[in-house]
């Protein structure tokens, strides 16, 4: 017997614009891995914040009442954090669709966080992992 593995080659792109073409799925997909958001998407984590991103890649986010935003802004992102190798293939595989789209606000924000850390960039996180404590020892000095 032959067993066709559909969708194994497929992209995440590729099978978020399937769900995208359903009405029905668009808007109950559920992605998210937050544990705070039960039943629904948080529109927060990071698999939320892929998704809506192909959405809005796909021109789709705004017709969706799976999530609890319609659109974002490029500062929506500044939390987001991609974390592996399979993540960011998949943010790469959104910047080309993001542009034709009009959103390089959104494409730009991922470019700079898929790029490799610089020496320099390196440098500040440390000194703001670094400096944190100091940070909150003296905010709570100033605030007496
Ligand atoms: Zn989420």
């Amino acid at each position: 017997m032959a067993i066709d593995h559909h969708g194994l080659e497929m992209s995440r792109l590729a099978k978020t614009a399937i769900v995208a073409d359903w009405p029905v799925a668009l808007d109950h997909v559920n992605v998210c891995v937050s544990p705070e958001a039960v039943g629904e998407n948080c529109g927060r984590c990071e698999k939320c914040l892929r998704t809506m991103l192909a959405l809005i890649a796909l021109g789709k986010l705004n017709a969706s009442a799976a999530f609890p935003r319609r659109d974002f802004r490029a500062a929506d992102l500044t939390n987001l954090e991609i974390g592996n190798a399979y993540q960011a293939s998949c943010y790469r595989d959104l910047l080309l669709p993001l542009r034709d789209r009009g959103r390089s606000d959104l494409a730009a924000v991922l470019e700079r966080k898929l790029a490799p850390p610089t020496r320099l960039s390196r440098l500040v996180r440390t000194a703001r992992t670094t400096l944190r404590p100091v940070k909150s020892v003296f905010k709570a000095a100033i605030s007496r």
